[in-house]
């Protein structure tokens, strides 16, 4: 940790802007860390928490339920379902946040499996870089080099395969265009095709196969291309194992549907919902399961899912979750989240400006621009030089906060940020880099 930083105080937030304590104003432009759906102090989901408050804050959900939940559980059934996909995910189970709700995940997985004759079902596979959480069962499916270096030998061992980076990919055979890598990308599809090659391998030992699917967000907001989750979750069925998605970023329309998973045309048989959950209010999350994954812990005590959290579908976080469900499907949040997809695409086009900018790509409301020393050759800056934390630095001063995720600068404003406010976060970006990397 570096002695000499000293981090902003933020004392209010109003829409899409943060006040800090000296009263100056700043742009939310990663969302309160991919978190916030409709803005800051948000009437309707200020509403229903206090009136939730007025009946209780919170009491144990172990042996007891309450309406908040019991509503939000039904809500969520609706929500993160498509007719026309199978499996139905219809069975909800609460935790408090992205990493407790991926350890669920893995876990009824595993006690699933051993409670139908499959306890050789245990590995996992995931891609290279995937990010799904600090704790140690949710570590131990990613690899983020950063996160997880000192912990690696207490980490249970899972298989990787390459991550499906178009514009990092070995087997892209395409030169550099001022487009996203996918779009020009010259390859076969190999990204896929070592998955499947891999899963298969796996074989009846393969528990899960695990994705955020289409973005990878804290491997460097990897955008993947089309079918990419289809074609490995079919492969994974073919082998018997189940499908795990981790929606915590990619839910709750941030890449434009309910579920990333719909876009791709493919349900998980289980999935991860959490930072958007309530609208970025409280830490509450959910993992859904389809009734398959449900059966095996019906039939007596002892086959219970023994796991459990103090503030388990804690009642204000399940009030402002159902709020914040509300204001997604309303009429005028649709034709929203259009608008601002459109303005962001439309303001991304200027980072083509700048010659160190190589990769702009783009899913829904999440914009990533990949920095680099050299277009032409796609190298990197040494990371010991952190351009992306520079910029970013640099950017706040401009009236934008944001994180970068090595070089790779991210735009995620909330829903309700304006043409003009989304306008501002570019402008504040790009005298960022202009100013940190004058061309
Ligand atoms: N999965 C993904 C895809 C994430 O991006 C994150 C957090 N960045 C997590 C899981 C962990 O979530 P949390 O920080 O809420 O534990």
């Amino acid at each position: 940790m570096d002695p000499d930083f000293h981090p902003l105080s933020i004392q209010a937030g109003e829409g899409a802007w943060l006040i800090a304590s000296d009263g100056k104003r700043y742009l939310d432009g990663n969302s309160s860390i991919w978190t916030n759906v409709h803005g800051h102090r948000q009437p309707k989901l200020d509403a229903a928490l206090l009136d939730q408050l007025g009946r209780i804050a919170h009491c144990s959900f172990l042996g007891l339920t309450h309406e908040p939940a019991a509503r939000l559980g039904s809500e969520l059934v609706s929500f993160a379902n498509n007719p026309d996909l199978h499996p139905k995910l219809s069975r909800v189970f609460f935790s408090d946040d992205g990493s407790t709700a991926m350890e669920a995940g893995l876990k009824m997985i595993l006690q699933g499996f051993a409670q139908t004759d499959q306890p050789e079902r245990r590995e996992f596979i995931s891609p290279e870089g995937a990010y799904h959480g600090d704790t140690i069962g949710a570590m131990s499916l990613g690899k983020s080099e950063a996160f997880h270096h000192h912990f690696q030998p207490v980490l249970f061992p899972t298989r990787k395969v390459m991550a499906p980076s178009c514009y990092r990919c070995p087997f892209n055979r395409a030169k550099p265009e001022l487009d996203d890598a996918r779009r020009y990308r010259r390859c076969n599809f190999e990204c896929a095709t070592l998955a499947e090659e891999e899963i298969h391998k796996a074989g009846h030992r393969l528990a899960a196969w695990v994705l955020e699917p289409k973005v990878q967000g804290a491997a460097g907001m990897i955008m993947h291309p089309e079918g990419y989750a289809q074609r490995t979750a079919t492969a994974a069925r073919k082998v018997g194992a189940k499908v795990l998605f981790d929606e915590v970023l990619t839910g709750c329309h941030r890449t434009g549907t309910a579920l990333a998973a719909h876009s791709e045309r493919v349900m998980p048989d289980v999935v991860a919902l959490a930072k958007g959950l309530t609208g970025g209010y409280l830490p509450l999350a959910a993992t859904l399961t389809s009734e398959e994954v449900f059966a095996p812990f019906l039939g007596g005590a002892e086959r219970t899912f023994f796991h459990g959290h103090s503030y388990t579908a804690n009642p204000l976080g399940c009030a402002v979750a159902s709020a914040n469900l509300g204001l997604l499907s309303e009429r005028e949040a649709v034709a929203g989240r259009c608008r601002l997809f459109r303005t962001l695409e439309s303001v991304s086009k200027r980072f083509w400006q700048h010659p160190n900018v190589g990769d702009v790509r783009q899913e829904g409301g999440i914009l990533a621009i990949e920095m680099v020393s050299n277009r032409t050759t796609r190298t990197r800056f040494p990371s010991t030089e952190r351009r992306g934390a520079r910029i970013c630095r640099t950017a706040q001063d401009f009236g934008l906060i944001t994180r970068p995720i090595g070089d790779v600068l991210v735009l995620m404003p909330p829903f309700c940020s304006t043409d003009e406010e989304i306008e501002k976060m570019a402008e504040s970006l790009y005298l960022g880099i202009q100013k940190e990397m004058p061309a």
